[in-house]
């Protein structure tokens, strides 16, 4: 992609000049969390610096200044993933709004005979939460499975869409094979049967254009600090008639209208979701981050990230012994893969001295582990502020280290 200056891109990112090790940093461990530009710092540092306040509680100027710029962040992100502010619960991440869904909206509807649907493919987030409103609900979880490619069986997967099923649940892009699942024909599907759907959108937020209302699903997660943001921020994106019906998953401030020992009024959604106080400089940091994506265009991050993971894939299919888990047609800059005769741990500990910082182990996905028969994998994963070259460093150093190995 050759309209943007990337080697300029990469120099908003501070960190990755440092050097690990001796080492100059090579960081591909960007769907664990992404590196945060120059203009996301500086808007923390300037909040906790000139407007540092409580948000909707003071009058004075302060606390004003500080409630426009964390609901000026909502509306950002909103426009971001083109749906409604008062739609879009802020909260700490993916694991807080699936838990949201399960809580508020699951746990109080379940009964036993009743069904939830998920895929082989889940991160623990999108799979223990349901474990817990099953186990208290009596209702059962049934699972779809994957192809040979590592896409999702989807006759299989609609197969299981039956009458009992109220919830089905699943991943928009694998964190582990970098899959990208067709959700939109998928929450049709479930649409079409009466059966609310929720995505979990971690890996797609920070590495395509978005357009969440297109998808047609019902609840839809996402996390900030996978998407150029700061940790401890994320959103629940709900539908307006479930928001309403919900009952709160946390209580305490401004989560209310009006609190009496006789009983409480809620505020409206989506602040009826949001108790206690904010990360608010975290949010305003989120906002800038969504300027700086919104500036560099969602199709020029994903054509850059495409065309690294392409580069990637190439040089690692010719390392002898190297296995990528994972071949399906619609695919994020994510590769899992493990060398024969290395453990993914003695691998990744020698690359890290080598300043190559990719992950290994089971990505929080287990039963995907259990499906393909190892306990753990590496994963490497790409950002548009990575390089070209920095790809071919990594595949020498892997040649490298992997001699050490054998
Ligand atoms: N789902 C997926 C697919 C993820 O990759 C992650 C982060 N690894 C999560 C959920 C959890 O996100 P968080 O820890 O930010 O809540």
């Amino acid at each position: 992609d050759t309209a943007i200056d990337w080697a300029q891109v990469r120099a908003d990112f501070p960190l990755l000049t440092r050097q690990v090790h001796g080492k100059q940093l090579i960081y591909f461990d960007s769907a664990n969390t992404g590196q945060k530009p120059e203009s996301v710092i500086a808007a923390v540092d300037d909040f906790y610096r000139h407007h540092n306040a409580n948000v909707s509680r003071a009058v004075h100027a302060l606390g004003t200044e500080a409630t426009d710029a964390y609901e000026g962040a909502r509306n950002k992100l909103a426009k971001f993933l083109n749906v409604r502010g008062d739609e879009l619960v802020l909260c700490s991440g993916t694991t807080f709004a699936l838990n949201l869904v399960a809580y508020s909206w699951a746990l109080p509807r379940l009964q036993p005979g009743d069904a939830i649907v998920l895929t082989r493919m889940e991160h623990h987030a999108n799979i223990v939460p349901w474990q817990l409103v099953a186990q208290r609900t009596g209702a059962t979880i049934k699972v779809a499975e994957l192809n040979e490619r590592g896409e999702l069986d989807l006759p299989q997967l609609y197969s299981l869409l039956t009458a009992e099923v109220k919830l089905l649940s699943l991943t928009h892009v694998s964190n582990v094979l970098g899959t990208v699942n067709p959700v939109r024909e998928i929450c049709r599907e479930a649409r079409k049967r009466g059966i609310v759907t929720a995505v979990d959108g971690s890996q797609a937020a920070p590495h395509r254009a978005l357009d969440i209302s297109a998808i047609g699903c019902d609840f839809y997660a996402i996390t900030g600090h996978k998407m150029s943001g700061p940790t401890g921020t994320g959103a629940l994106w709900a539908r307006r008639e479930h928001l309403a019906a919900m009952p709160p998953f946390i209580g305490g401030g401004e989560m209310i209208k009006e609190v009496r020992f006789e009983g409480t009024v809620f505020n409206d959604p989506p602040h009826k979701f949001e108790a206690g106080t904010p990360n608010i400089a975290g949010f305003i940091g989120l906002g800038a981050a969504v300027d700086y994506l919104s500036a560099l265009g969602m199709h020029h991050v994903e054509a850059r990230e495409q065309a690294l993971l392409a580069h990637a894939t190439e040089e690692l299919s010719k390392v002898e012994g190297l296995r990528i888990f994972g071949r399906p047609a619609d695919k994020a800059a994510v590769i899992s893969f493990l060398v024969e005769g290395a453990h993914a741990h003695d691998l990744a500990t020698l690359l890290d001295l080598e300043g190559v910082a990719i992950r290994s182990g089971h990505h929080c996905a287990h039963p995907l582990m259990q499906h393909f028969g190892v306990p753990a994998t590496c994963r490497a994963s790409l950002a548009f502020y990575n390089t070209h070259d920095e790809v071919e460093a990594f595949v020498a150093a892997l040649r490298k280290v992997r001699k050490l190995l054998a």
